[in-house]
């Protein structure tokens, strides 16, 4: 018991989340879009009401804001506190050390990075796709474009402690090497079929590539880089986001000295992961998203998972948060009490003692992150 306490107070880094929408843009949405991977209206007017995470979270957010445990008395309720008060409470209560915010999601909705800087400290991770993008839609000279691309990586500010990918979104994580001639080729095709068009990309060819290139300056310059794993937005084929697709990346010698993170425990392949993380000494796995998205015993059976095989020196913390507060309250919230559970019953079971679980609750709390990224020492 005693040893659950102690586990409740460690702050936590909050190593993949990102920034919060702008309140013009919140009001515009259903509160469940912050709730549910799904997109479609009927998931988010009617379904996703009725998810046991979503009734949790509900009566979580209730309880947190002094209200009613009803959307109506909320919503209310937020509106009133203002975004600066609400995202001080959630932050507060979520006992944070520090967060690693993606701020390449929603790029046209969010506060800058810099305006979280007044709840705690913040650190950013660039998203290659979103990089590339922009560049995509400034030039159709590629070598211009890839000089663009790699200099930003290069010549990163400090408080970027690392690098992310969505590919699994966009085209799949069986990620081969592309000669440099071949991707050529496909950025003038790419150029000639989307004339004047925002082009967004999803072209398998150019994404392997240019990870290709991501991962070479991510090896000489120690950067870690995030892949998004598992379960996410319904544009992703999760067929292709099993991490076990992965493997020409991890076995190739070029990058195994390159820190790779599998965001989203890769829920539902968590045991896929629990086994990459074990044998490739690069590979870690992280528990966002899982939590605090699945019900109670979901989010128990992730950490289980994780824990089963991997070694407790691979594991990390991570809400996944986006668009509202509320969500780093209740990933560090159910983060923390359900390692605590997970840990006690370890030690009940003859796993662990005491001591260890205490080191081990620390370690995927903040020691690993502070391990595996370049983090600045206070
Ligand atoms: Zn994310």
């Amino acid at each position: 018991m005693v040893l659950k306490t102690d586990i409740l107070n460690i702050a936590a880094i909050d190593n993949h989340c990102h920034n919060l929408l702008r309140p013009d843009w919140v009001n515009n949405a259903t509160y469940t879009t912050a709730f549910t991977e799904g997109n479609d209206a009927e998931i988010l007017e009617y379904h996703a009401y009725h998810s046991l995470s979503f009734r949790r979270s509900v009566r979580d957010i209730a309880n947190l804001l002094n209200c009613d445990a009803t959307e109506e008395s909320i919503l209310e309720t937020r509106q009133g506190l203002g975004i600066e008060k609400l995202t001080q409470k959630c932050f507060e209560q979520a006992n944070l050390e520090s967060i690693f915010l993606d701020d390449g999601f929603l790029p046209d909705y969010i506060f800058p990075w810099q305006w979280h800087q007044q709840f705690t400290k913040v650190y950013r991770l660039i998203r290659l796709e979103y990089l590339a993008e922009k560049f995509l839609n400034s030039t159709d000279n590629f070598d211009e474009f890839l000089d663009s691309f790699t200099s930003q990586i290069i010549s990163t500010s400090p408080e970027v402690l690392g690098l992310k990918s969505i590919a699994a979104y966009r085209s799949g994580l069986i990620i081969e090497p592309i000669p440099k001639n071949t991707a050529k080729l496909r950025f003038q095709q790419i150029q000639q079929e989307n004339k004047k068009q925002n082009i967004c990309l999803t072209d398998k060819i150019l994404i392997d590539f240019l990870l290709g290139v991501a991962l070479d300056i991510a090896a000489e310059k120690k950067l870690p880089i995030q892949f998004h794993t598992g379960f996410g937005d319904r544009d992703l084929d999760l067929r292709f986001s099993n991490p076990l697709c992965l493997r020409q990346l991890l076995e190739n010698p070029r990058w195994k000295e390159v820190t790779i993170i599998l965001l989203h425990a890769s829920y539902p392949y968590t045991k896929e992961a629990g086994y990459l993380a074990a044998v490739y000494p690069q590979v870690y796995l992280d528990c966002g998203l899982a939590i605090p998205s699945l019900s109670i015993q979901g989010m128990k059976r992730v950490l289980e998972e994780l824990l089963e095989l991997a070694p407790t020196t691979k594991i990390l913390y991570s809400s996944d948060a986006h668009n509202i507060p509320e969500l780093y309250y209740l990933g560090a919230k159910w983060g923390r009490y359900l390692l605590a559970e997970v840990l006690e019953e370890a030690v009940n079971n003859g796993d662990l003692n005491p001591k260890e679980s205490l080191d081990i609750a620390t370690a995927i709390l903040q020691g690993n992150a502070k391990r595996i990224y370049s983090y600045p020492e206070n």
